[in-house]
């Protein structure tokens, strides 16, 4: 059975989303408070399958606890609720490590439809490495769920990202866009098509919030993020990965 943990502080929400998650067989635990949240979480580090965050809560909102949660290690797919008109709160909430999000007010079959595509995201991870679009050679090709650019190496079937003998665990969206970023290997991808095709945002968002994302990854695979060689700023477009940079 599937757990759940719901963070809301709107207690007919709360209550609702309870119902009517375990007609649909999950087992579900509520809390009110951003704090309560990490308390339990904390308590319980592989407790959940999946995590209901609200956004809007008293004290410790749901940035705080998305962030705090990710800065501890714990990885647990999470999908934000966010409010209506805030486009840039879904990024903020991605930059903070969220896996999905859900503008409320929402319906209940999209919920589910969402929390279902959560459960099921690490298999679409792997299915959807497309072969084809891996620039590697033979002679170097790792196993069909891995890339490899220099002594790194991007799991995608464990969600993690070895360097050297360190390892990283990476969010399903980090994974997204690691993912996104391979298959256009070589070439400047502008920050609005990311936006669209990884986000699915098609909102006029501040695109800015990619690049606080960027930052994060570029922590993960550069020796010195401060002068990426991987993961290139494209001035004026968006980024461009690099998976062999020639040797300085
Ligand atoms: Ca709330």
């Amino acid at each position: 059975m599937n757990r759940v943990l719901v963070v809301e502080d709107e207690q007919h929400l709360a209550e609702g989303l309870r119902f009517n998650l375990e007609d649909e067989g999950y087992q579900v635990q509520t809390v009110e408070t951003g704090e309560s949240a990490l308390d339990v979480l904390r308590a319980q580090p592989s407790g959940f399958d999946l995590v209901i965050l609200d956004v809007m809560l008293p004290g410790k909102d749901g940035f705080s606890v998305m962030s705090e949660l990710r800065g501890e290690g714990q990885f647990v797919p999470t999908l934000m609720l966010t409010a209506r008109g805030h486009p840039e709160d879904v990024l903020k909430g991605f930059a903070a490590g969220a896996d999905d999000y859900l503008t409320k007010p929402f319906e209940l079959a999209i919920l589910m439809a969402r929390l279902r595509g959560l459960l099921r995201r690490r298999e679409w991870l792997r299915a959807s490495m497309d072969a084809s679009a891996r620039p590697v050679t033979p002679a170097e090709a790792p196993a069909a769920d891995e890339f490899r650019f220099g002594d790194k190496t991007v799991n995608f079937d464990r969600l993690e990202l070895h360097v050297r003998d360190q390892v990283f665990p990476l969010t399903l969206m980090e994974a997204n866009v690691l993912r996104y970023l391979i298959q256009h290997e070589g070439t400047a991808v502008s920050r609005k098509k990311m936006l669209e095709e990884v986000w699915g945002l098609h909102e006029d968002t501040d695109t800015r919030a990619i690049d606080n994302f960027m930052v994060r990854l570029r922590r993960y695979i550069e020796d010195d993020p401060s002068h990426p060689r991987h993961l290139l700023t494209v001035r004026g477009v968006g980024y461009r990965l690099i998976a062999a940079p020639e040797k300085s």
